[in-house]
């Protein structure tokens, strides 16, 4: 196995032998000035949902060693190695294996970072946090003021399963997490496990929260949407746009959706690309960056339609953890590959400061990306998560004491907050 000091070594001398080649870097820079004047053709987005609990001893306040990630102290240092740093460094390589560019994913990634990591990963390596901050910078003027960076719900809490009052606090945490780092609002949200149902989305509208992604399954029907629509929501039999059963994942993820609330409001949802995602994370599509490109490219619709969007998502660990050097393959396609083919990288955010939905969508009552029976991945025996060895009748039992526990500290939180807050709740919401 390679150790922490020999992986330095390599990392410089790759570095030293690119600084050699800085003619060639720069003819590969001007490959890369994409005109963004054009609001047309083929977008693509990648986005890496990039993710670690608190690993801390909460005693101790500091990560026990994890015999499991060896050579490494613990698993945030080695995926670290593996992950966060190189998609910050990703080499760009020649036919001979040579470096021939740094690139900094982030830069062209559409991503998000659970506050719980990028807090460590600010403690750990300045260099790599300031450089991701960069990178949104650097979105934001390459695409018209939106950044590649989305908030994340704080501590990855599945969504429906929270009361009224801990989703709200989630989103908040998310925000002002989002804004101390990034100063500026977030325009969207990721939802852990992509768990949401529509108590969730209200509560999303009500922060402001202007999109979210989904997974093609969470869709229930979808249809263009009617003219009386696009200003006031009105009831289903004024219209005849006839709607479109896509309860098997069948909806068109090339173009953003509104999902209108009881309430009038409404948010937008992308749907990403189930098959091509799914294929990024557990299959090799990402061993050669034209293998990528060209799957990618079956996805273009050829009818015409004057823009498109082919999104992706997947865990940001993916590119390089998960699947080892694949931060070099994407940092290839959005330098390279995708340049070449006329396409454009962008982020969920700008397409839709251009292409704004024609077309609403109803969701499944509730509903995440990995879990086929609603939230009970996390809650009941569905199955999900085990290989089929063992039962996990456990949850429930489980789910309802953290659930009475929750509901018992209410009553003591307020009781006792009030004694030194006008309002223990607004207290709770403005601790980050
Ligand atoms: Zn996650
Ligand atoms: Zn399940």
């Amino acid at each position: 196995m390679t150790s922490v000091a020999e992986l330095l070594v390599l990392q410089a001398e790759e570095i030293k032998s690119t600084a050699k080649s800085t003619a060639e870097i720069k003819h590969y820079s001007t490959l890369n000035n994409d005109c963004l004047d054009t609001t047309t053709g083929v977008y693509i987005t990648i986005h890496g949902h990039f993710y670690q609990p608190p690993r801390e001893n909460p005693d101790l306040d500091t990560i026990e060693r994890q015999p499991t990630a060896a050579p490494f102290h613990d698993w945030n240092e080695r995926i670290y190695y593996e992950c966060y740093r190189p998609n910050a460094f990703a080499r760009v390589l020649n036919d001979q294996g040579e470096v021939i560019d740094i690139v900094n994913n982030y830069e062209y990634l559409s991503f998000n970072i659970g506050p719980t990591l990028i807090s460590w990963l600010e403690d750990y390596d300045l260099e790599v946090y300031q450089r991701i901050l960069e990178a949104d910078k650097k979105s934001c003027v390459r695409l018209n003021g939106h950044g590649n960076a989305i908030a994340q719900v704080y501590n990855h809490i599945i969504l429906p399963l929270a009361n009224e009052r801990d989703k709200y606090t989630q989103i908040r945490w998310g925000k002002a997490d989002f804004r101390s780092r990034f100063g500026r609002e977030p325009e969207g949200m990721w939802l852990a496990e992509t768990a949401v149902d529509y108590l969730t989305l209200e509560a999303l509208v009500a922060e402001d929260i202007r999109f979210i992604i989904l997974a093609p399954s969470q869709a229930q029907r979808c249809r263009p949407i009617p003219s009386e629509h696009t200003s006031e929501h009105t009831s289903e039999h004024n219209t005849n746009s006839p709607w479109q059963e896509v309860g098997g994942a069948q909806i068109d993820p090339t173009r953003p959706y509104r999902c209108f609330l009881k309430n009038g409001k409404f948010i937008d949802i992308f749907f990403y690309d189930g098959p091509i995602s799914r294929d990024m994370g557990f299959n090799d599509l990402l061993s050669s960056t034209e293998h990528f490109a060209k799957r990618l490219g079956q996805a273009v619709r050829g009818d015409h339609r004057s823009a498109q969007l082919i999104a992706v998502a997947t865990d940001g660990e993916t590119f390089g953890h998960h699947k080892t050097g694949t931060e070099k393959c994407i940092a290839y396609a959005f330098t390279h590959e995708f340049p070449e083919r006329n396409w454009t990288v962008t982020n969920f955010a700008h397409y839709l400061s251009f292409n704004p939905p024609t077309w609403e969508v109803v969701l499944k009552p509730v509903t995440a990306w990995s879990c086929s029976h609603g939230v009970d991945r996390w809650q009941d025996d569905c199955g999900c998560g085990g290989d089929g060895k063992w039962h996990q009748r456990w949850r429930r039992p489980l789910r309802n004491a953290l659930d009475w526990l929750r509901d018992e500290l209410i009553q003591v939180y307020q009781d006792t907050g009030s004694q030194f807050f006008h309002d223990p709740w607004l207290a709770r919401d403005e601790y980050i």
